[in-house]
């Protein structure tokens, strides 16, 4: 996101992109124009949700994707226990007569 602001010293149009210094040199006067703080205070606001968002994401990873994961391959194996268990039983019946 890009803000403009004055310079304050001659008035020039001065643009603050996000991540840029918290100073920017003017490239009419060469003064050093410090950056209101609102524009600065936003980006850096915004970068702090989204580096949270990343550690919400991995915490719900771990507390909700990984058991869902182990519960689905624990379903898969009883399934697969169970299937085995049916054909066991139905060999049994008809070789063990
Ligand atoms: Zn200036």
């Amino acid at each position: 996101m890009t803000h403009t602001f004055n310079c304050t010293s001659c008035g020039a149009p001065l643009e603050y992109t996000d991540g840029m210094e918290h100073a920017i040199r003017c490239q009419f006067c060469g003064n050093s124009v410090p950056v209101p703080e609102e524009f600065w205070r936003e980006a850096e606001m915004k970068q702090t949700t989204k580096k949270w968002g990343k550690y919400l994401l991995i915490f719900l990873v771990v507390t909700v994707g990984i058991p869902t994961c182990l519960g689905l391959v624990g379903s898969l194996l009883g399934i697969g226990g169970s299937l085995i268990g049916i054909i066991v039983g139905f060999l049994a019946q008809v070789f063990g007569r």
